[in-house]
């Protein structure tokens, strides 16, 4: 059986006392080991982190992104590897791989950019034979944190943008499906990334929390489950290191009584099963806005869910396919229990799934629930599966408040052909990320990624413009080089242009 490594200086190291097993979801069988790291394994990589940053931080900009575009080619060259490494251990279909992999590089594109977006601000004159100019430093070494979800996307929020900037990086991905991010890591490595500039430590809590404490960290990415999260920034912060922490997610969609209902149902159904509804993006709410709309919605919903293939990654004709783990499995059903023991109607049941040839798989099915109410468990907490829940209001009111008095804002959606609706819903909304007849309103890699509320602890967003204030820190410089005989005397006053 193959073991799962880091990346530390340039070398992949396997050495380790502690090992987590990888599953492959859709068979349920371990295909692979991942190696947990040590404290003195994190700290081996923050040393390497920290060796290599002067030279990087003098690097010019346009050699950075020189390697930041040859990154880009091999991502796209070995497209198919990763997203092979993604489906074995992820369990999401192949072209679902793809489309994440495709964002992933969209980021690396920005970073592509990093001459232009470090130019900084030059003004001439701000005093006689004054000049004042403010440019973006990077910080040094900083972390990122990632979750099993997207297993190439989420680093790649954070790591080309970081290294862009000028910093080093200590990468800990998820311990679930590590391979990919690896793999990633070393080809940015091949595109000539010096020793040391970029590394991967796998790991669990105990790598997570050196980074949370080394003093080299200057700042930590997180993204993840909100209590994690909560956790992750509380403890950076504590600890004098600037932090942003992505959480979890509770998206709902309006639908309006005027809604194209076939578009809905044909977008609702790519957004809510789509990955399992493993997506913090994933629509998990519907909430209906009169009872004709919700009969319409439930109607054409329950329709077209028999169309769903749900299986293994490799055939691209399936929709989607399991869970990352039988645990989570068990989760998802038991949300799915709790929803109709609190007196909701399971429409469509996924909770027996029968998939051919993969009986142990981690599946659940496309999942219907109707009648679901504030108060209920399954619509309080995030179920993080292919479950969609229908509540019903009577006034687009009720439905803006419903999503205002969730703990969660990460997106929301809304469908009509009403503008003026629209555009009250996108103006008030306490929702970071809103969707206008779009169900997933992901934004591209040159806006920033952040949702309001506990999806979000810290004040700047992930990647795109965010992600460069975020990965450097301003530095403001004034200067004066008086001529030669022009001397001015002592001033006690504050200095002003009066
Ligand atoms: P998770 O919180 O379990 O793990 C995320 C990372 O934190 C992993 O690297 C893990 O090793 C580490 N971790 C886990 N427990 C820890 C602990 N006790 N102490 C320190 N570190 C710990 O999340 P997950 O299950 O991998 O991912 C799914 C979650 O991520 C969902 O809640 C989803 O909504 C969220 N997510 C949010 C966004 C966003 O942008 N807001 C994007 C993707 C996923």
């Amino acid at each position: 059986m193959s073991n799962i490594g880091h990346l530390i200086n340039g070398e992949i190291v396997t050495d380790s006392t502690r090992y987590q097993d990888i599953f492959n979801p859709a068979t349920g069988t371990i295909s692979k080991q991942v190696a947990l790291a040590s404290k003195e394994t994190v700290e081996e990589a923050i040393t390497a982190a920290q060796a290599a940053y002067p030279e990087w931080r003098n690097t010019p900009a346009i050699k950075r992104a020189r390697i930041m575009f040859k990154f880009k080619e091999l991502l796209e060259a070995n497209a198919n590897h990763i997203c092979k490494l993604i489906g074995e251990e992820h369990g999401k279909i192949s072209h679902d791989a793809a489309g994440e992999l495709q964002r992933g590089i969209e980021n690396v594109e920005y970073a592509c950019g990093i001459p232009e977006l470090l130019k900084g601000e030059y003004s001439k004159n701000v005093g006689p034979s004054i000049d004042s100019w403010s440019e973006l430093q990077p910080l040094g070494v900083v972390a990122g944190i990632t979750p099993f979800n997207f297993p190439a996307m989420v680093p790649m929020w954070m790591f080309p943008l970081a290294i862009a900037c000028g910093n080093t990086f200590v990468l800990k991905p998820s311990e679930r499906d590590p391979s990919s991010t690896l793999y990633i890591a070393q080809l940015l490595q091949e595109a000539g990334l010096p020793d040391g500039v970029m590394n991967v430590v796998n790991g669990d809590k105990e790598a997570v929390d050196v980074l949370l404490s080394d003093q080299r960290i200057k700042a930590v990415s997180f993204v993840g489950s909100t209590p994690i999260a909560e956790y992750i920034y509380s403890t950076a912060n504590a600890n004098g290191k600037r932090c942003q922490a992505l959480g979890g997610a509770k998206n709902h969609a309006i639908i309006m009584p005027d809604a194209d209902m076939d578009n809905a149902v044909n977008q609702l159904l790519g957004a809510a099963f789509g990955s399992s509804g493993e997506r913090c993006m994933a629509l998990s709410v519907a909430v209906a806005v009169g009872n004709e709309a919700g009969d319409a919605l439930v109607a054409k919903m329950s329709e077209a869910m028999k169309d769903l293939k749900v299986g293994a990654f490799s055939d691209s004709s399936n929709d989607f396919g399991p869970v990352i783990t039988r645990q989570h499995q068990q989760k998802v059903f038991g949300f799915i229990d709790s929803a109709e023991k609190d007196g909701a109607t399971i429409v469509v049941d996924g909770r027996a799934p029968e998939i051919a040839g993969y009986e142990n798989g981690f599946f659940v099915g496309a999942t219907l629930i109707d009648g679901v109410t504030q108060t209920m468990q399954s619509y309080q907490q995030e179920i993080f599966g292919p479950v969609l829940q229908v509540v019903r209001v009577n006034t687009m009111e009720e439905a803006m408040q419903l999503i205002d008095d969730h703990e969660y804002g990460n997106g929301t959606c809304i469908f009509t052909r009403d503008g003026e609706a629209a555009r009250y819903f996108s103006d008030h909304i306490q929702v970071g990320m809103v969707g206008i007849n779009i169900p997933l309103p992901v934004p591209v890699a040159y806006h920033s990624f952040g949702g309001w509320k506990r999806s979000l602890f810290g004040d700047l967003h992930a990647y795109g413009p965010d992600g460069v204030r975020f990965y450097t820190k301003r530095k403001t410089i004034t200067q004066r080089w008086p001529s030669a005989g022009v001397r001015e005397g002592a001033s006690f006053s504050m200095p002003t242009m009066k």
